[in-house]
């Protein structure tokens, strides 16, 4: 129920974001992602003052991957995810309690950003377009 309560359509996808606040999602991250993701969201509000930007989801189970993979659900496209390995995670902005789409939104430079941080960024990425996802490279 409360997962139906967040679920929050998107120009480019729907997404179910999970109900727990940003400190427990990063918890849940490696260690070295953690780090990362700590850094790269700091360095971002720093960037992007007038932007309200969220962390949507890091990590996933194998169980919910499974279910989305057999969903045929935009949220992932693989059964192999960096998000069950704790090593990523989808970050968004928000404008008027809704996901900004990609064109409504610095997500490029956002990307680039992360990507100054070693992230690997989904928005370079065709098949998903994925421009929400950063994760740890290796
Ligand atoms: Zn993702």
């Amino acid at each position: 129920m409360l997962k139906l309560l967040v679920l929050i359509s998107i120009m480019f996808m729907p997404l179910t974001v999970e109900a727990l606040d940003e400190g427990s999602k990063i918890e849940q991250l490696s260690p070295k992602a953690k780090e990362t993701f700590t850094k790269f969201l700091k360095k971002a509000r720093e960037e992007f003052p007038k932007h309200t930007i969220i962390v949507a989801e890091t990590y996933r189970t194998q169980q919910r991957q499974d279910k989305l993979f057999k969903k045929g659900s935009n949220t992932t496209t693989v059964r192999i995810s960096k998000h069950t390995k704790r090593v990523a995670a989808d970050i968004y902005f928000i404008k008027n309690g809704k996901i900004s789409a990609y064109h409504q939104a610095p997500y490029l430079e956002l990307g680039e950003l992360g990507e100054s941080f070693g992230l690997r960024w989904g928005g370079r990425w065709k098949m998903p377009f994925d421009p929400g996802h950063y994760e740890v490279q290796g």
